[in-house]
């Protein structure tokens, strides 16, 4: 069989490895997951609650066990893995807990004029077995928030974590098993793309995918072949528009945290900084001031990990490299420290001089890069932010919420913030998702089951009548709805007519 390396990105020592699933053993899973399904899907949401509850107290009881995973795996700082990974997936369930019988329960819907005597509502109700396939960066929200959804709404759930943080996808596994899920409700296939693919293949009944647009693009157009329904949660070039009026030291402060939390490999990173012309100066100052501050020694107070991804890193050194040689300054720390080790940790820069010819303003760089450009006013921001392929996040600051509120309103992004950058993500009760090239599709909150369902419409009648009004026979009946409709919807209303023609229609199909 073979195996996964584990590499702590950090130290760049192996700590162990992690065994793959065999490719010829993907069809079992399916077949096991959709006989598995056939009991699930028959279980209340209480009793699906009763699960998801008890993997919250086994994350609980394991949280040290866990946030060393995360931070060895992924190279992060041990804040993040509690804050990013453990924390979100910890609200969603207990935001789940809450909300999940309501979202899912029998709605009624209103039955028009029309269609008098009948009674009308949806229900919703499992796909089947939905494949959950997540990437590296943050390996522990992204794939378990899909997979408790996906599993409250009743389906059985293939997971593939990423091949990059197998430690983590190893974890989860055994959290499965000990919140001692039914056999084969879920299931976890451990290995790179060519068992992404595979899995794919066999058609599953949703395909929920987290990472690059590249794959993204390609899983879409597998699951095309067969109309299979998908959510895409991809890539982002962020935008964050510095008005000269906002808060200088919050904007810096936010600016800093937003580019470089998760070494800046987050996918609403800031990867773009607009600063009004008048205060662009001193941003940059006191930009450089505050980079120098961040403590990057491994320990628990450390506030830059690591980049966790070798492939990733190659990225960054080259738009670094391509925006320098056409024209960028740069400015690093210089921090000797973070040379001094074999790992993935990188020197974090300041890129200043930089405009939208540069791979590094158009394609996402996904690592501790800081672009800060300067602007003239709002028209002319809005144009900058807007010009991207990608459209998931953004965030405006300013002390004139108007201000800020219009602006945001006008960013083409599945979500902006003010004031504050990333932070919807870690809202329960807000949809995310992105747009362009972002991704297809929102989850998180009611809609964060609701995909994982398929939406029924049931109308009822008694039964009690022996023929409708639009049946055969026709004969007699056009003068009659025409009145119907000139006496209903016309500009004057006119209900005794319209209950005549209603009464006339009724008598001929008796
Ligand atoms: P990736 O696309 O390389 O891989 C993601 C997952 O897809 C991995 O599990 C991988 O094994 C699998 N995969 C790769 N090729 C496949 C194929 N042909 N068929 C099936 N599966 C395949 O992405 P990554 O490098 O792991 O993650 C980084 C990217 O994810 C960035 O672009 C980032 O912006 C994006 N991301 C998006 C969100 C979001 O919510 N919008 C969140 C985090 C990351």
């Amino acid at each position: 069989m073979e195996a996964l390396e584990v590499m702590n990105p950090i130290s760049g020592d192996t700590i162990g490895f992690v065994n793959t699933t065999p490719l010829h053993t993907t069809t079992l899973m399916y077949d096991q997951a959709r006989k598995a399904f056939n009991i699930w899907q028959n279980k209340s949401i209480k009793e699906r609650l009763h699960y998801i509850s008890k993997l919250k107290h086994t994350i609980v009881e394991q949280l040290e066990e866990g946030i060393d995973i995360i931070h060895q795996d992924a190279g992060k700082p041990k804040v993040e893995a509690i804050t990013a990974d453990l924390f979100t997936v910890l609200d969603t369930i207990a935001y789940l807990e809450k909300h999940a019988e309501k979202t899912l329960k029998i709605q009624k819907a209103k039955t028009p004029i029309a269609l008098i005597g009948k009674k009308s509502y949806t229900s919703y109700h499992p796909r089947g077995v939905v494949l959950v396939i997540s990437p590296w960066n943050y390996p522990f929200q992204l794939a378990m928030n899909p997979v408790i959804n996906a599993l409250l709404a009743g389906n059985c759930v293939i997971l593939k974590p990423s091949e990059v943080t197998p430690l983590v996808g190893q974890w989860m596994e055994s959290l499965f098993e000990q919140a001692g899920f039914p056999e084969h409700v879920i299931q976890v296939a451990h290995g790179g793309k060519e068992l992404g693919a595979k899995l794919v293949s066999e058609k599953p009944d949703y395909i929920f995918f987290t990472g690059s647009d590249r794959t993204g693009k390609m899983i879409q157009q597998e699951a095309a072949k067969h109309l299979i329904p998908t959510s895409l949660e991809l890539g982002g070039k962020d935008p964050m528009i510095v008005f000269q009026d906002a808060h200088f030291d919050r904007a810096v402060r936010g600016a800093l945290w937003g580019s470089l939390t998760n070494y800046g490999q987050v996918c609403m990173s800031v990867e773009r900084i607009y600063v009004e012309k008048k205060i662009y100066e001193s941003f940059i100052l006191e930009l450089k001031n505050e980079l120098q501050k961040l403590k990057t020694e491994p320990s628990d107070d450390a506030d830059l990990g690591s980049m966790t991804f070798e492939n990733q890193l190659q990225v960054v050194q080259n738009h670094v490299t391509s925006a320098v040689s056409k024209g960028a300054k740069i400015f690093s720390g210089n921090r000797s420290t973070l040379h001094e080790q074999k790992g993935m940790r990188i020197e974090p820069v300041i890129l200043t001089n930089v405009n939208h010819e540069m791979e590094a303003i158009q394609e996402e760089t996904f690592g501790p890069v800081i672009n800060v450009i300067p602007f003239e006013n709002e028209a002319e921001v809005i144009q900058l932010a807007n010009d991207t392929r990608y459209g998931l996040s953004a965030s405006v600051w300013s002390k004139d919420l108007n201000k800020a509120k219009r602006v945001a309103g006008r960013l083409a992004a599945g979500s902006v913030v003010v004031n504050d950058v990333i932070i919807t993500i870690a809202n329960p009760y807000l949809p995310f998702g992105g747009i362009k090239d972002s991704g297809i599709g929102r989850y998180h909150a009611q809609v964060g089951l609701q995909i994982f369902c398929h939406q029924k419409s049931i109308m009822v009648d008694r039964g009690i009548k022996k023929s409708e009004v639009n049946w055969f026979p026709y004969e007699g009946k056009l003068p009659h709805f025409k009145n119907f409709i000139t006496s209903w919807y016309g500009k004057r209303k006119n209900v005794i007519k319209f209950l005549s023609s209603y009464f006339q229609l009724l008598r001929k199909s008796k």
